[in-house]
């Protein structure tokens, strides 16, 4: 399991997304923290946490309804990550609100170099 990118030795870091005192490792970042979990709730995707990870995305991918699942599910974790990085170098707190926006702006800016796909993405973004 990945830790947080804190330098400071074997001790475990508590996570900075949430005032918890779980450690900041992959699994909480991506999907344990409340933030998380709420992401995730967001975009309709279930995450079985009893799953190995692997299982857990193929579980996912098969109770989800996203035509481009994958892609979808990689931009989610790409903007959580940011999002805890913009917490940590910027003092941005992190909100759903300012996740969606940037998870709707990332799949657009990803999607825009197919005309068939943008059409699609670009329904699917506005359940959100
Ligand atoms: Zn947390």
């Amino acid at each position: 399991m990945l830790l947080g990118c804190h330098l400071l030795g074997d001790h475990p870091i508590n996570c900075s997304m949430c005032q918890t005192a779980s450690a900041e490792d992959s699994d909480h970042l991506f999907f344990i923290c409340p933030l998380a979990v709420n992401c995730w709730h967001k975009l309709g995707i279930v995450c079985d946490l009893d799953l190995s990870l692997y299982d857990r995305i193929l579980d996912a991918k098969s109770k989800s309804e996203w035509p481009f699942f994958m892609e979808v599910m990689v931009l989610a974790l790409w903007n959580s990550w940011k999002m805890r990085n913009r917490l940590i170098f910027y003092g941005k707190p992190p909100s759903l609100q300012s996740w969606t926006l940037q998870f709707k702006n990332e799949v657009l800016l990803h999607s825009s170099y197919k005309e068939t796909i943008r059409f699609s993405i670009s329904s699917c973004l506005t359940m959100l």
